[in-house]
């Protein structure tokens, strides 16, 4: 016997489901091509060392969440965690580097091994951006408040807060670093056994730890604030000063690293308290290093990327769907008119539904259903006279109309 079910973490869409994601979608490609974004879709599966050398081997995508497979040629191909690493791939493989500025966005499934649980699954769903080649504070104003934008536009607005850090460059970094060992190997003992590994390979990543013992540890941890060197402390002053200027309010989360290997300077994330541990529904940071690290020029940029399921799960109401205009026909002749007439109409730019059999009470019923604006009643005898009723299901009302007027009516 076949297995039914999905795999674990995997969800059939459709339903409302689907047309909150949609909707979600829709909203943001305007909001982003506002902006000047233009859309690219990149392979689902690539080369496993695009993400792997790229996230960072300690990043917990690397380690635990790829979907990695050998395929007939024994290439290692990986089903793509994230958007960023394939798009800074192709933004050199297709010597973008030529025209900067690059604004990109794309959607698409991305796929992690990962325990489910709400809002968490194993293929879902990102739309993201990315901004290459402007190394000014401009570019991160500029994708934040069009991460915001974006927000308000979903009606989200008032649930998220932006939390916003900056991780400095990268004499800034290794600054912090080695506070942080010396902080970190006083504290070795409380340490969750993954959080040790990483302190030998990559300790910053000890910060992004989820382990209870890990978090205990880290709140007393030395404050990246107090790395920061001059150049890095100006420009995030001037990414904060421009978000006040545009009245973008934000909490400044010193805490807030990020987990991927490629962040420096802003890193930001959009969070809600609605959806428990997976409260955090947008996020997203500048990658400077990331261009050259792929082999192309030494090229900035900043991107984000949201989960569409989580912020679909935000979505309370029902996206508005164009009613439909049912057709009834009543009698043998009728149904054959009434193909005629659907197809018409259709044509027309009218979204007709065709009941295919049942009496009229009962055709009346599913129109009701499928809440239809109006039903379009054929009758035999009316259709003799070249005429046809056309009834309001909201008001009741109903009027004869002449055939050759019914586009007209609907127009
Ligand atoms: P988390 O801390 O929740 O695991 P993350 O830091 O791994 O998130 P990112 O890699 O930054 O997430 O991805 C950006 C966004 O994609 C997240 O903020 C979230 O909305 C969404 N996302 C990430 N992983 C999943 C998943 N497994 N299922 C659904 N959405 C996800
Ligand atoms: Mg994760």
């Amino acid at each position: 016997m076949v297995k039914l079910q999905t795999v674990r973490g995997t969800y059939d869409l459709y339903g409302s489901r689907k047309q909150k994601m949609k909707q979600v979608l829709a909203i943001g490609e305007n909001v982003v091509e506002n902006y000047g974004f233009e859309e690219i879709e990149t392979p689902i599966f690539e080369f496993t060392e695009v993400f792997a050398r790229n996230l960072g081997d300690t990043s917990d995508i690397v380690t635990k969440e790829m979907y990695s497979f050998e395929d007939k040629s024994g290439e290692s191909l990986t089903l793509r965690p994230e958007g960023t690493a394939g798009i800074v791939r192709a933004f050199v493989s297709n010597g973008m580097q030529q025209n900067l500025p690059v604004k990109l966005y794309y959607h698409g499934p991305m796929f992690r091994y990962e325990r489910p649980q709400k809002g968490r699954q194993r293929q879902f769903t990102q739309f993201g951006v990315e901004l290459l080649g402007v190394d000014t504070p401009q570019a991160d104003i500029e994708v934040i408040a069009m991460a915001y934008d974006f927000l308000q536009k979903l009606g989200l607005s008032h649930q998220v807060t932006v939390e916003i850090n900056s991780l400095g460059d990268k004499e800034s970094r290794d600054n912090y670093r080695q506070k942080l060992v010396d902080y970190l190997q006083n504290h070795i003992d409380e340490l969750s056994e993954d959080s040790r590994v990483r302190l030998d390979k990559n300790p910053l990543r000890v910060l992004d730890s989820k382990e209870q013992c890990d978090k205990q540890v880290i709140e007393n941890a030395p404050l990246y604030a107090d790395s920061l060197n001059e150049t890095s402390q100006k420009f995030f002053a001037q990414v904060l000063a421009g978000l006040d200027l545009l009245g973008i309010k934000y909490h400044v989360n010193n805490r807030l690293v990020r987990g991927l290997d490629y962040y420096n300077h802003t890193v930001f994330e959009l969070v809600t308290d609605e959806l428990g541990a997976q409260g955090t529904v947008l996020a997203g940071g500048r990658y400077n290093g990331l261009v050259e690290q792929m082999g192309g020029d030494n090229i900035a940029g900043i991107g984000w990327a949201c989960g569409v399921e989580r912020l679909s799960m935000l979505l309370d109401k029902e996206p508005d769907v164009k009613r439909p205009i049912a057709i009834i026909p009543i009698g043998e002749k009728a149904e054959k008119k009434s193909l005629e007439i659907a197809y018409q109409l259709r044509c027309a730019g009218l979204k007709i539904d065709q009941s295919y059999t049942g009496n009229l009470k009962k055709r009346m019923i599913k129109a009701n259903k499928i809440n239809a604006q109006s039903a379009i009643i054929l009758g035999d005898d009316e259709l003799a006279q070249g005429e046809i009723v056309v009834k309001n299901l909201d008001s009741g009302e109903q009027k004869k109309i002449a055939l050759k007027r019914l586009i007209e009516e609907f127009k």
